[in-house]
């Protein structure tokens, strides 16, 4: 399979009256064909800026300041408008947390996919209808419901249209921000499944957001950890999950239950990530990094390679120097 999306050096930033503050910081990633990479990290450590930098959703005050996405080859950043509008639904759609917030409340499920459809084939109403029931179908709702409005659905219902929606012309990627949630462990589960069913059925490539690693190890071919701006971790998902190499994503690890294994208690990492506009020296994670050495405080760590992994982490500088 090839590279379908190409992050190199993303830098987003928020500008505020006392200067830019940098959200992302030199973001690399790499999404292969039918690829499901997971980027995991607490909330405020710039996943979900990342994602809406990718899909070239930011809104001032947040701005990308350097770097390129290439999606086909071709720079997201610098594209138009309606450059961009030509691709989404068509060839990436995104899924947000909640489609309560990105359905349109006062309009039917089957009218929201029209309106989608609309943007950009001139189907028959005929067509139309038949790729919505289709869609539904994939997601398991009944048909049915394109005449419902999304207050009318359950939460996990709302999700699958959302991601029903974002199927109608089988785009290459969707990117996912945290879609399962707001909804119970069950049903987060159950939709887990469905998406990676759906991807295997359907060969598109997945970007899926999460504050909980243990949720999207089960799905994801590949992790990204990302820790106050930055990737702290990457690699093949069996290998960051059964022998992290950051203490960052050894925490993350231990900060939510298994959903297949047995309870335990959980440890979890103390303390919260740094406020972006004022970051530790040194290592950004210093202040809470059980591991922490005397020059982790002015050392600032790259990504080093340890094995098939990268990890920001002085303990792996030089682990693979002769490589
Ligand atoms: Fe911890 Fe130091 Fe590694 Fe940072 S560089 S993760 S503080 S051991
Ligand atoms: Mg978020």
């Amino acid at each position: 399979s090839s590279t379908l999306l190409e992050v190199r050096d993303l830098r987003v930033v928020y500008d505020s009256p006392r200067g830019p503050v940098e959200a992302c910081s030199a973001v690399n990633l790499d999404v292969r064909d039918g690829e499901f990479v997971g980027v995991v990290g607490e909330s405020g450590c710039g996943k979900s800026t990342l994602l809406f930098a990718i899909a070239q959703l930011l809104s001032p005050p947040a701005r990308v300041a350097e770097g390129t996405v290439g999606f086909h080859g071709r720079n997201l950043v610098t594209m138009t408008e309606k450059e961009l509008n030509a691709l989404r639904w068509k060839d990436y759609s995104v899924v947000m947390q909640s489609a309560m917030n990105a359905l349109n409340p006062v309009t039917s499920i089957g009218a929201q996919f029209k309106d989608a459809i609309a943007a950009h084939e001139s189907w028959s109403r005929q067509q139309i209808q038949e790729r919505s029931v289709e869609v539904m179908r994939l997601v398991g709702i009944d048909p049915i419901h394109l005449r419902s409005f999304p207050h009318q659905l359950s939460g996990g219902m709302r999700q699958r249209a959302m991601i029903a929606m974002a199927l109608l012309f089988t785009p290459d990627l969707i990117i996912m921000d945290e879609p399962t949630s707001a909804l119970d462990v069950v049903a987060q589960r159950s939709l887990m499944v469905q998406i990676k069913e759906l991807q295997q059925l359907l060969g598109f490539a997945v970007i899926f957001v999460t504050h909980d690693m243990s949720l999207v190890s089960h799905f994801s071919d590949r992790l990204l950890v990302m820790y106050a701006g930055q990737v702290v971790e990457a690699g093949p998902t069996r290998t960051v999950f059964d022998s992290p190499s950051h203490p960052y994503s050894e925490g993350l690890l231990n900060a939510f239950p298994s959903i297949r294994g047995p309870k335990v208690p959980l440890t979890g990492i103390p303390g919260a990530p740094p406020n972006l506009a004022d970051l530790p020296s040194g290592c950004r994670f210093h202040p809470r990094c059980p591991k922490v050495m005397d020059r982790c405080h002015t050392e600032a760590p790259e990504l080093y390679p340890v094995g098939e992994v990268l990890s920001r982490c002085l303990l792996h500088q030089g682990s693979e120097a002769a490589s």
